[in-house]
Parts: C-alpha cells; sequence; structure tokens
C-alpha cells in the first residue's frame, strides 16, 4: 500500500483519498467479520475476490442505469469511487426467509417470502445496527422523505436485476445489504449505490442444492469460506485461471 492519507477504516475495507478531488480509493481486506464484530476472522483471498465481483456487479447495474459511487478498478484489491456522503442507514431486501428475519420472527430458514421486503437498520457500532421504520429516518433526518423513495426504488430495480443475473448461473439471491450515498454535482445532489455488493453482504444459495455460497460458511462455521466466494466469482466468469487476460463473461446454465 502506497502512503496515501487514509480517510477511514472500517470492517472490511479502508478508505484512501483518491487522485482526484471528489474521489476516493477503496481497499478490500481479508478481515471478516459478524455480530457486530463479536466474531473476527481473515478470509485470505476475499479482498481480491470481492473487489473484482462487486466491480463486476456495481458495471452491469450502472449499465441498466443505476447510478453508483464506483468508477473503475485499480488492481487486485483497490477501486477508484467517486466520494459521497454516506447515509446512515442499511437497507436489506429479502426474497426468502434467512438470518434475522428467521429468528425475529420464527420463519424457517429457506421460507419464500409472499413478496420482497425492505427492511433499514441504523449505522450504529455502539447501538448494534438497530432495526428502524421509515418515521425514524424522516423524523431524525438521517434521510429525507424524497431521498428515501430513491432509496427504496434503486433497491428494488437492483433486487430485479440481480435475482435474474444470479439465477441464471445457479444461484439464488437470498437477501442483501445496500448503502447509499449523495453525491454532489455542482448544486445538484443525486442518490447514488455506494459501497459494495458481494457475498460479503448478500445470501447466495445454490439453486439445486441450498448450499450456502456466501458470509454464513464464516458466521457459522460451515468451512470452505474461501471456495465459496470463488465459485461465486468463477459462475459469474470473472475467475481468471490464466491470469487477467483469461476473463470471460458469465456461464448462464440451461
Ligand atoms: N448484512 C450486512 N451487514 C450487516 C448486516 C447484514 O451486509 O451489518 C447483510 C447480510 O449479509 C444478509 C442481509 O444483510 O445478506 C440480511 O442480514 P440479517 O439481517 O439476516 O443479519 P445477520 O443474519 O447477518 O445478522
Amino acid at each position: 500500500m502506497t502512503r496515501r492519507r487514509r480517510i477511514y477504516e472500517g470492517k472490511a475495507k479502508v478508505l484512501f483519498e483518491g487522485p482526484e478531488p471528489g474521489t476516493l480509493v477503496q481497499y478490500f481486506k481479508d478481515d471478516a467479520s459478524a455480530f457486530n464484530n463479536q466474531k473476527k476472522g481473515v478470509i485470505t483471498g476475499k479482498g481480491v475476490l470481492n473487489n473484482r465481483i462487486s466491480e463486476y456487479l456495481m458495471s452491469r447495474l450502472s449499465e441498466i442505469g443505476v447510478p453508483t459511487h464506483f468508477v473503475r478498478r485499480l488492481n487486485m484489491r483497490e477501486q477508484l469511487v467517486r466520494e459521497v456522503e454516506i447515509i446512515p442507514i442499511e437497507l436489506v431486501v429479502r426474497n426468502v426467509a434467512a438470518g434475522s428475519l428467521s429468528k425475529r420472527f420464527g420463519i424457517p430458514e429457506g421460507t419464500p417470502l409472499p413478496r420482497s421486503i425492505i427492511e433499514y437498520y441504523f449505522k450504529s457500532d455502539e447501538l448494534n445496527d438497530p432495526m428502524v421504520s421509515e418515521e425514524h429516518i424522516t423524523a431524525f433526518g438521517w434521510a429525507a422523505p424524497p431521498d428515501l423513495d430513491d432509496m427504496v426504488a434503486l433497491s428494488l430495480r437492483v433486487n430485479d436485476y440481480l435475482s435474474g443475473l444470479f439465477l441464471g448461473i445457479g444461484l439464488k439471491l437470498i437477501d442483501f445489504k445496500l448503502e447509499f450515498g449523495r453525491l454532489w454535482e455542482n448544486d445538484e445532489m443525486r442518490i447514488v449505490l455506494a459501497d459494495e455488493i458481494s457475498p460479503d453482504n448478500c445470501r447466495l444459495w445454490d439453486v439445486k442444492t441450498n448450499e450456502k455460497l456466501d458470509k454464513d460458511r464464516f458466521r457459522q462455521d460451515l468451512g470452505k469460506v474461501e471456495e465459496a466466494y470463488q465459485e461465486v466469482a468463477r459462475r459469474l466468469g470473472i475467475l481468471p485461471e490464466g491470469g487477467p487476460s483469461d476473463v470471460k463473461g458469465p456461464k448462464t446454465l440451461q
């Protein structure tokens, strides 16, 4: 890592000052954490895989008109992103019951939900990311009602697009978490997708076997964590076997 100014260090990523004003470099670490940092570990190679997977998914989303902070991948572990003002809300979209929803409502994991459900969590390590409602978000000024409308509309588009993309490579998108930021251009503000999209913040199950290919392998000590992330990248066609020139597109299942 070069000696750039470190802006922020999170659990899985570091943000450095970018080469031009209004840009940042997002560095992907191998560190993994779960249950609000109570469980910590290292998943060798995770940073490299998440950098590629997130690059791929953000690029496809951008092509269908979803605005994102992603500019381009710089190297194995770093990508250039636009500097945004992060909205302190984690937006979770769920298609199938799992994780905290299964626990909270006693719904067995794997139960399809009657329709996609959106939940909001306030980003706060001290408070353990409490679940909040739209009322909390707008009353406390974390996001204005039109910003929240944009976040919901974008999240549903992301869900539709990614559900189809993953289904095409034999994976079910069970749930995922998104973060958004405010991007200022002159006096105009736009809500854009930020952070990352990877097996760290998505649940992905094999369509045929229901095998978990995401961070639940780490959370639940299922083993073969790195292999699971690699398998997602392989199915997306972005795991180079003979070097970077060997990257192919997704292998669609019939
Ligand atoms: N998630 C995340 N960061 C968090 C909490 C959840 O990326 O701080 C993702 C998680 O990977 C899953 C979805 O959001 O894909 C829903 O997570 P859930 O609420 O079930 O929480 P968990 O079981 O992870 O505690």
